[in-house]
């Protein structure tokens, strides 16, 4: 009997730690799913503000304002860069970061951390210099961005934390019970670490102390995810230091090839093919029509903006239905096609037209960051992928890909005046802000959208009564959707009306469609009717609020009333 009921809560008790594991199984799942979510929301405005630094920085500035917009963009890198290590952390601890091991130039890797990494040094007085020991093959078998990763954390510390002297890249071969390795050590010559504090370090979110973050910035992530890039290159990272001589970080990763079969590596000569090759994707004139398929508005005045200053013609299609319409009964040269659209993604569109036949180039855009976008997007018929935030150089890279090359002059190259470029920057601001709305149950915060347009009220009513030419079709696209439970279509509808009730500051609209949008991102579609009531019911009050014909005299006095 006692057998028995030991059996039993043995039993009861292995049900409980299965039932546990899975629990944390799907808050791990869920963690990583808000992060590839938030990084989608942040980039999207980054994007924005990354295109137009970039853009700003081509017109005839004064140095103050040049000054100016080199902050602005320095900033808004290095806010992506912490994003990008936020986002890398998160996705290793969840399993899901994507590792590709190739075949790959070792010399091409140093090359591109040299010139990356010596103008800084140099700007802060540094000797920097690569030490290459006798015996490198040119080839190696890793995967070279995350080991430029690696390298590029350890390099941008030791730059940091050094006043004066040196910062070096020691490269070697190593062998290691028959097996070849590569030994990166990068010396600096700076303020050490305290032998205490050298295991903490490699800890998220650890400094040396407390004075760190005031002296020199950081967050204390840059290590906890060079170590475990390292280990998921078959590495490790090694650390020697003393306070006030210098430090040595050891990145050693396996050659993953029989280096006896290699050509010895030659950076010099590797040089010469890589500076050809970039004076020829330095062309940046081409001519030629293309269609970009973007729903969000500042994104479309961002690519429109960098494709015509490249010399093409430029249609825009807010959703995959329009994609496709305008693609077949226009003939363009090259689609650039968000993912992430209203009515019909990226995937389906581009899968549609090429059903249809259609050959022409479509290079997708996405920002959400996932592992398995890329091949989606091959999958779905794309020849190629673009991720969000655009980088202009990287979009110049897919002309110079797709689009034959023409010679025109470089002098004939932007002459818009800035103040085109702040009026479109005021009309991106109203949609930008869109992305963080805050919840109150107001119908229409009068206020909160005059002050987003720069108090003119009869901008904000024509902004209005734009907003009802398409947004009651939705309402009525996603009430379909929601009785049918098609969870895509939800999702994408939820997503739009979102963003667009929030331009207007509908915040209670805004709200309850984000509540949707949520809940088909997880997949459950449990409480859709119910949210959607909300949806219908916020919509309704809004609709009805703007029909008075006095509305706007009680949504000023409203606001008045609230301040
Ligand atoms: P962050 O630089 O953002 O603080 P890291 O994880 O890259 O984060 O580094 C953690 C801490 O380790 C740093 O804050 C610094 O105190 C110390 N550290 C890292 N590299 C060096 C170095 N080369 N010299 C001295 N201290 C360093």
């Amino acid at each position: 009997k006692k057998t028995e009921e030991v059996n039993k809560y043995l039993e009861l008790e292995t049900a409980r730690a299965n039932d546990m594991a899975a629990q944390a199984e799907m808050a791990n799942m869920a963690k990583s799913q808000f992060l590839a979510n938030m990084s989608h929301e942040i980039r999207t405005p980054m994007n924005a503000i990354i295109g137009f630094s970039d853009l700003l920085a081509e017109q005839n500035l004064t140095s103050e304002q040049k000054e100016d917009v080199d902050t602005i963009r320095n900033s808004a890198k290095s806010l992506l860069g912490l994003i990008n290590d936020i986002l890398d952390f998160s996705k290793i601890e969840a399993g899901k970061l994507d590792i590709e091991i190739i075949d790959c130039s070792l010399g091409n890797i140093l090359n591109s951390i040299e010139s990356m990494m010596k103008p800084q040094a140099e700007k802060n007085l540094l000797e920097f210099k690569i030490i290459e020991c006798d015996g490198l093959p040119a080839m190696i078998h890793s995967d070279p961005t995350r080991l430029q990763q690696c390298l590029i954390n350890l390099v941008n510390n030791a730059v940091k934390f050094t006043k004066q002297g040196h910062v070096h890249i020691k490269v070697l071969l190593q062998d290691d019970n028959g097996k070849p390795f590569i030994r990166f050590d990068v010396v600096d010559t700076g303020i050490g670490i305290p032998e205490d504090r050298q295991d903490a370090i490699f800890e998220p979110f650890t400094q040396v102390d407390g004075s760190t973050t005031r002296k020199y910035g950081g967050t204390g992530l840059g290590l906890a995810v060079t170590k475990q890039l390292a280990e998921l290159l078959n590495g490790e990272i090694a650390l020697t230091s003393e306070v006030g001589k210098g430090s040595t970080f050891s990145l050693t990763i396996p050659a993953g090839l029989d280096v006896t079969k290699q050509p010895l590596m030659d950076r010099h000569n590797l040089a010469e093919i890589l500076r050809m090759e970039q004076e020829e994707s330095i062309q940046t004139k081409f001519s030629g029509s293309c269609l970009v398929a973007e729903d969000v508005l500042a994104n479309q005045i961002v690519i429109k903006r960098m494709l015509e200053n490249a010399g093409l013609d430029v249609t825009i299609a807010n959703d995959g239905k329009e994609t496709v319409q305008k693609a077949q009964s226009t003939s363009f040269d090259i689609i650039f096609m968000d993912i992430q659209m209203p009515k019909m993604n990226g995937y389906q569109a581009a899968r549609a037209l090429r059903k249809a036949g259609l050959n022409t180039h479509i290079v997708a855009l996405t920002a959400y960051a996932m592992i398995g976008d890329d091949k989606k997007c091959l999958e779905a018929g794309c020849d190629d992928y673009l991720p969000k935030p655009i980088d202009r150089k990287a979009l110049l890279k897919m002309l110079n890909k797709y689009l034959p090359s023409t010679s025109k002059d470089r002098t004939c190259l932007l002459e818009e005046s800035i103040d085109n470029i702040k009026n479109e920057v005021d009309e991106l601001c109203m949609d930008i802000s869109n992305t963080n709305p805050k919840s109150n149950e107001e119908i229409l915060d009068w206020s909160e959208l005059l002050n987003r347009i720069g108090g003119n009220e009869d901008f904000a009513k024509d902004v209005i009564d734009a907003w009802f030419v398409d947004n009651p079709a939705y309402v009525a696209t996603l009430e379909k959707a929601v009785k049918a439970g098609n969870s895509e279509d939800i999702l994408s509808l939820a997503h739009a009306i979102k963003g667009s009730a929030a331009t207007i500051s509908a915040n209670s609209l805004a709200e309850a469609a984000l509540q949707l949008e949520i809940a088909a991102r997880k997949g459950n579609l449990e409480n859709a009717e119910m949210i959607f009531d909300d949806i219908k019911k916020s919509f309704d009050q809004l609709k009805s609020f703007v029909s008075q014909p006095n509305w706007i005299q009680i949504a000023k006095k409203q606001a008045c009333h609230v301040k």
